[in-house]
């Protein structure tokens, strides 16, 4: 009797699961409900339109763009929306404190303890690191399911460090220039529900006229601090080749960002730049393929009048030194969702002048060459 009871119990459980997909209910009692959003864009006459999935529906609002945006579901935040982003005309930087970290790749949380444990932010989530600077070296779409969410966080973040006299730069990596092309291998599952509820791909969502699509549209590629160069994946020596200034560089990202493989391949400059050694994809620094040669590194910093690249893209368990310390790697391997560090120089306490990692239980390590057999 007991067996005859289970399976009638599986049974019915199988066809409740049935009915739920042919009447196509948003999965509410399988699965926790799709809470994303707001989606915002520009309108005619200084109308935004803002769309959000709450509990798996549809919700949408139009009002004022000089009106705050109160939070419905996703970002918890009130939103001031801003004009549309004029990309910052300066490629280089004088800061008197310094932090960075890369490949945050929808990892929200864990990307806010990190900034928290060492004073980049407060506990209400907003900027506490004066006039500080923070460089987010690419690669926060994709993969991990807060994308949305930490979009926001780095546009109102941008907003604070800059009217307390700091620095937010937010780099574009490959998959930022994936996406925004429509390449759409990485996405999580989640944004592929947002999708089909709100009727408009994930490109669409970040069109132009979005207002996170224009402001991703309005970042650089390439930033140098003091005297580091900050770029997603590395630069390869045929980068001197181009001949062209990191603002040249930036202008070219900019201007070719959504254009399809066929149409990049045409151009010779365009053709480089996203390519496997172009600076949002090279890889030289840690693996054999497309190496770079000793006295390359050299010269390429040289010419940039730099000392160091400071590069994510390539996941290792930590922050680490390579080439002598010419190159300082980011990716610690966030994307997974359970540790990461944060480069930090000059904070306060800090010996002057050192860069050291910083982990999510607050304490601050000095970075070791690289030794392991190899990167992921
Ligand atoms: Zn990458």
């Amino acid at each position: 009797m007991k067996k005859k009871g289970l399976l009638l119990m599986v049974l019915a459980l199988q066809a409740l699961l049935g009915m739920s997909w042919f009447f196509g209910w948003p999965l509410t009692i399988w699965q926790t409900p799709v809470q994303d959003g707001p989606y915002v864009f520009f309108g005619q006459q200084q109308q935004i339109d803002a769309q959000w999935v709450c509990d798996g529906e549809k919700r949408q609002l139009q009002q004022h763009q000089s009106a705050v945006l109160e939070p419905l579901c996703g970002f918890s935040k009130r939103l001031q929306i801003r004009h549309r982003a004029e990309p910052l005309p300066q490629v280089k930087f004088t800061a008197q404190k310094l932090a960075a970290l890369s490949d945050i790749h929808g990892q929200l949380d864990l990307m806010q303890n990190l900034l928290r444990q060492h004073g980049i932010i407060d506990h209400q989530q907003n900027w506490s690191f004066g006039d500080g600077h923070l460089v987010i070296a690419g690669d926060v779409m994709d993969r991990g399911p807060a994308v949305t969410e930490i979009l926001w966080f780095l546009y109102q973040l941008e907003q604070q460090a800059i009217a307390a006299g700091g620095q937010l730069h937010l780099l574009l990596g490959n998959h930022e220039t994936m996406v925004l092309a429509g390449d759409l291998r990485y996405l999580n599952e989640k944004y592929r529900q947002v999708e089909a509820i709100l009727g408009l791909s994930y490109q669409q969502l970040y069109s132009a006229d979005s207002v996170l699509g224009d402001w991703l549209r309005s970042r650089p590629v390439l930033v140098q601090v003091n005297d580091s160069v900050f770029v997603h994946a590395g630069l390869h020596p045929d980068y001197l080749a181009l001949g062209m200034t990191m603002t040249e560089v930036n202008e070219y990202y900019r201007a070719s960002l959504g254009m399809d493989k066929a149409t990049l391949k045409q151009q010779p400059v365009l053709d480089f730049l996203y390519g496997s050694l172009g600076p949002v994809w090279y890889r030289g620094y840690f693996r054999e393929k497309a190496a770079i040669r000793s006295g390359e590194l050299e010269q390429l910093l040289q010419q940039l009048h730099a000392k160091r690249v400071i590069v994510g893209h390539t996941s290792m368990d930590a922050i680490y030194l390579h080439q002598g310390g010419q190159v300082i790697s980011l990716d610690s391997n966030i994307k997974k969702g359970e540790s990461g560090e944060l480069l930090l120089w000059q904070l306060p306490g800090m010996p002057a002048g050192e860069f050291m990692r910083g982990n999510l239980r607050g304490e601050r390590l000095p970075i070791s060459p690289f030794t392991a057999a190899k990167p992921d």
